[in-house]
């Protein structure tokens, strides 16, 4: 492939409302919920250079909705892990908005002296520098201090705290102190396994309690993209390392759409099954739609059965 030519454009589907480029799976961090290990460790991918990313991202287009833009949202592990990070922000064409899930590990006054806050700033009813509070890993006054140096340098950052059964009183307080300090601190429910119970609320309440695999047909309305290039149909897809659906720098990748067959219902992550709020804060959204064709057939065999006993 000549990698200076122009790649054809990759018109976003009209009903995508997130775009996840997991540019690294690294992280500092050892949380014992992390969602990216769901099912298994978490897997090493190779990532690619952020000329690639640069070159696969600037296809994108079809990315202005009437409510709004749909950003493309930097994510890991922990994104900033990936040695061309600020590279990646500052060369993405303009038109391409950018959010970034952080645990605000790196150096903020590298971001600061680097990055425009304008780059990362739309119109949005939240912070487009999302930070994730992890209590058992960081210390709270530090991330509240570089918390304070982003918004006195004028990026748009809030924290977001996970509501996790072990951690519930001291995020609760933490989001006490951070607006009285008048930090945007937001809570997100746990979603996963704890003391023998699924947490979270899931528009099928058997997909991701891994008793067991079912065939189905899923089809996304999320563009997921891993650390070397390849796209996933789902997080769990990413998470597990399964076969992609794609490679991003493929001239002729397209984003269909389509209901894709899949034989691991049963053990989706709760990302992509989780009843959640959408990019405008509006609750109810689902990131996958899934057809039962297996439930459909029993369901047949058992109405002929009937009607033939
Ligand atoms: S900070 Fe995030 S990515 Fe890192 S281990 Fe914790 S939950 Fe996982
Ligand atoms: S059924 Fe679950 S694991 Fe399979 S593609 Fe859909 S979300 Fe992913």
């Amino acid at each position: 492939m000549n990698t200076h030519s122009v790649l054809p454009e990759v018109p976003v589907l009209d009903e995508c409302n997130y775009i996840a480029v997991f540019l690294t799976m690294a992280c500092p961090y050892r949380c014992s919920y992390c969602i990216n290990e769901y099912e298994s460790p978490r897997e090493h991918f190779r990532m690619i250079s952020t000329a690639k990313w640069v070159r696969a991202l600037s296809r994108l287009t079809n990315l202005k909705r009437e409510q709004g833009e749909v950003p493309i949202t930097l994510s890991g592990g922990e994104p900033s892990m990936h040695p061309g990070f600020y590279d990646i922000i500052n060369e993405l064409p303009e038109r391409i908005r950018i959010d970034i899930l952080t645990n605000l590990s790196f150096d903020v006054d590298e971001m600061i002296a680097r990055v425009n806050p304008d780059r990362l700033r739309r119109e949005a009813p939240y912070a487009s520098i999302r930070v994730s509070y992890h209590p058992d890993q960081m210390n709270l006054d530090d991330l509240l201090a570089k918390t304070h140096r982003l918004m006195a340098a004028n990026f748009s950052v809030g924290i977001w705290g996970v509501l996790h059964p072990d951690q519930e009183g001291i995020v609760l307080e933490a989001q006490k102190r951070a607006h009285k300090e008048g930090i945007d601190f937001r809570t997100k429910e746990f979603l996963g396994l704890a003391y023998g119970r699924l947490y979270g609320q899931f528009k099928f309440p058997d997909a991701c309690t891994m008793e067991k695999k079912e065939k189905v047909l899923c089809r996304t309305s999320e563009l997921i993209m891993g650390p070397n290039g390849s796209v996933y149909r789902c997080h769990h897809d990413l998470y597990e390392n399964c076969e992609p659906v794609g490679y991003i720098l493929d001239p002729d990748f397209r984003m269909t759409g389509e209901y894709l067959p899949c034989e691991c219902y049963g053990h989706c992550n709760p990302c992509d099954l989780k009843v959640k709020t959408n990019r405008l804060q509006q609750f109810g959204y689902t990131a996958v739609s899934i057809k039962f064709p297996q439930r459909v057939e029993s369901g047949a065999r058992r109405l002929t059965g009937s009607a033939t006993s």
